[in-house]
């Protein structure tokens, strides 16, 4: 538990697999966490957070930027498109694209403010009916969309399903990224960011095993 252990634990993971130490980026995942928890985290020198939710983020992240201005934000949960605006000027990544409208509303946006945060396109990988994302089969039209539009997408983002084997579903994200010449996966939780480095994770997000349990 903690920073230290689980940047650690990453690093021992890279090595284990062949690959080099500090290729994977570790989001350390603040959202509802208690502030003095986020605060120990900063000044142990971690700049890299999630969060899931714009209006939580925006509540208390402007004020720690004043004072950690090398901090970047990015967002992990679904994202209404009316709070798009606010997003794209809060965060340098969006992990949750997810749907035509959404990626209709961003590059309307990009277009209009001149910048636009790095993008992820979300994948159902377990077609839960539950879960945010486009199906695997839709995913390569769906990034072709995105791409048409102009619209940055770095890479690939799953969550998989709580009783299934992670590894299949990393893979399968992993596999989906490489047909589509995608260099950023997005995959590995606090139970599973091990598994998603050998399965070539470069962003882990990782809340509970750092932070501890979410109030
Ligand atoms: C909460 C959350 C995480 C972190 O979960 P932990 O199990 O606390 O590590 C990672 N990704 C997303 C999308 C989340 O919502």
């Amino acid at each position: 538990m903690g920073l230290a252990d689980i940047v650690a634990r990453i690093h021992a993971e890279e090595t284990r697999v062949g690959r080099a130490v500090g290729s994977t980026k570790l989001v350390a995942v603040s959202k509802l966490q208690p502030d003095d928890r986020v605060i120990d985290v900063l000044n142990q020198g971690q700049r890299l957070f999630g969060e899931n939710r714009v209006q939580e983020a925006a509540g208390k992240w402007p004020e720690w930027k004043e004072t950690y201005p090398d901090v970047e934000l990015h967002l992990l949960g679904p994202l209404q498109t009316n709070k798009a605006r606010q997003a794209m000027d809060l965060f340098q990544a969006i992990h949750s694209v997810d749907r035509p409208k959404l990626a209709h509303t961003l590059a309307r946006l990009a277009q209009e403010l001149g910048h636009c945060p790095m993008l992820f396109i979300q994948v159902n990988t377990g077609k839960e009916p539950q879960k945010a994302g486009v199906v695997p089969s839709q995913a390569d039209a769906f990034l072709a969309d995105c791409l048409a539009k102009d619209l940055p997408i770095a890479g690939l983002m799953c969550i998989p399903p709580v009783d299934e084997e992670p590894a299949l579903h990393f893979a399968l994200l992993a596999k989906i990224a490489e047909r589509n010449g995608l260099k950023e996966l997005s995959m590995g939780m606090s139970d599973d960011f091990e598994t998603a480095i050998a399965q070539g994770a470069t962003y882990v997000r990782v809340g509970s095993a750092i932070f501890g349990e979410r109030g």
